[in-house]
């Protein structure tokens, strides 16, 4: 369970996989994104770094299961760790990239 970003209602995660949504409705997505454009930039800053807070769990859940995956694959741990970190890489960069895009 997690709150709401519009009405701090909690409300169930639909699934494990993907970003943590944020809002407990598509009614409440439309809400915030109408008042984002009218907020301050402070307000917009933080927001900014809460949904890169969001980003950031997600890039460790998915570096976690590609560790897992080549774990049950049995490489070598050294192979394992080495694959893992330039994977953390990639994912970021990709993700960074999309976030330049969309701004
Ligand atoms: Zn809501």
């Amino acid at each position: 369970m997690s709150p709401c970003t519009q009405c701090g209602r909690e409300f169930e995660r639909p699934s494990r996989r993907g970003p943590a949504p944020q809002y407990c409705s598509p009614a409440c997505r439309q809400a915030a994104h109408r008042e984002r454009k009218t907020e301050p930039p402070l307000t917009q800053w933080r927001r900014h770094l809460m949904e890169l807070g969001e980003f950031m769990e997600t890039i460790q859940d998915s570096v976690a299961g590609y560790r897992s995956a080549l774990q049950r694959l049995q490489y070598p741990s050294v192979v394992v760790d080495q694959m893992s970190v330039a994977y953390h890489a990639f994912v970021l960069d990709m993700v960074v990239r999309q976030m330049g895009a969309t701004k």
